[in-house]
């Protein structure tokens, strides 16, 4: 098959040379064609070598950023064709997980290709990862059609479309996904999704952390792995100086839970995992400023007190839901607990005040 796809392929690009235009267009039906068996031929070994236990598993630790590249890399030319652009949010530098790379690639490569496939001209797929406990999570998001309802229970079986119809206009063989669900299942993950008709779908594979040689764990995540005494509340703090990160989580020792979050990106992912009592915000970070996480901040808790800590001044009082400016250089550290502490509610906080 690859023989006939490949010397279909030479023919259609004038590699045997000027051929008629009514002949140029058969070729071309038949290259396209042999070119979809091909891919259906390739799908299903792989379902049976799956299913036989036969596909080998190289499991180790990966580092995500790398590999998402590569595979936004791998889809460009599709993505091209569909005038689509795949966007990659920013991923820590730890973020790893314990996979096999060509397996996983096949995962996401597919779910970027049916992300974009199913895009309109003109639109972003945005693929982000977002650390949750001991996993993180890969997501492959389009603003496409979406998946119809009533299509949703089938969508990881085998051959299963949501238009199988002779006249469809996508190309697939529709076992795409019934593969991605046996790779993720056999490296020990999870895959899901979300969609609006209309609007779009979002894919979700969860798949175990894995540390890099070398590389120490993030503080968020040396948060989530320290026990936390469930009567203390829990704000979170974000700010892209590690050591700022470290003083702060030190001086509210006794008084709140800290959770230090290093980026935006980290903090949004740490805020739908968990409501925090108050959140301790700093500006200008490298993916964004700390003022973009008041909106889903309040979003699960309407009333919690948010406060800037920054190196810059602030002209004026605070605005866009800010309780309170405080400015690194003037505020000391006792007045930040305070202030935080006392917002919380004296109900709350064991003892109160600054240390
Ligand atoms: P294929 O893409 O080869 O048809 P898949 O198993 O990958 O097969 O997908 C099965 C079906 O699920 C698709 O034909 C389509 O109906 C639906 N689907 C998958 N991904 C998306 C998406 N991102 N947006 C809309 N529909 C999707």
């Amino acid at each position: 098959m690859t023989s006939i796809a490949g010397s279909l392929g030479l023919i259609s690009g004038g590699a045997a040379g000027e051929i008629p235009p009514k002949a140029a267009r058969l070729v071309e039906i038949a290259h396209s064609n042999a070119a979809r068996l091909v891919r259906l031929i390739n799908d299903i070994l792989d379902i049976e070598k799956i299913e036989a236990g036969r596909m080998q598993f190289d499991l180790r630790p990966l580092a995500l950023a790398p590999l998402l590249e590569a595979a936004q890399h791998q889809t460009a030319g599709f993505a091209g064709e569909y005038g689509v652009k795949v966007d990659i949010e920013p991923v820590g530098a730890g973020f790893a997980v314990l996979a096999d790379e060509d397996r996983l690639m096949q995962v996401i490569t597919n779910l970027l290709s049916n992300a974009i496939k199913f895009s309109r001209r003109g639109e972003v797929v945005t693929i982000r990862v977002t650390p949750l406990d001991r996993r993180y999570r890969i997501s492959v998001i389009d603003r496409g059609e979406g998946i119809p309802e009533a299509f949703r229970s089938r969508i990881f079986g085998k051959f299963a479309q949501a238009d199988a119809s002779d006249s469809r206009q996508k190309g697939g063989t529709g076992l795409g996904l019934s593969i991605v669900r046996e790779i993720v299942v056999r490296l020990g993950g999870s895959v899901d999704f979300e969609s609006v008709e209309g609007a779009g779908s979002i894919f979700h594979v969860d798949l175990p952390a894995a540390e890099l040689p070398g590389i120490s764990p993030t503080p968020s995540e040396v948060e989530t792995q320290m026990p936390r005494d469930p009567t203390l509340p829990i704000v979170l703090h974000v700010d892209d100086d590690p050591d700022m990160l470290a003083v702060v989580s030190s001086a509210f020792d006794g008084k709140a839970t800290i959770h230090s979050t290093p980026s935006v990106a980290e903090a949004r992912a740490a805020i739908r995992r968990t409501r925090y009592d108050a959140a301790i915000l700093d500006v200008g970070m490298l993916d964004g400023c700390g003022t973009d996480l008041v909106a889903p901040l309040r979003k699960r808790a309407p009333s919690l007190p948010v406060v800037l800590f920054t190196a810059q001044e602030v002209d004026g009082a605070p605005k866009d839901g800010i309780d309170l400016v405080l400015v690194k250089s003037r505020a000391s550290l006792d007045t930040l607990v305070r202030e935080v502490t006392d917002r919380i509610g004296s109900d709350r906080v064991n003892g109160g005040g600054g240390k």
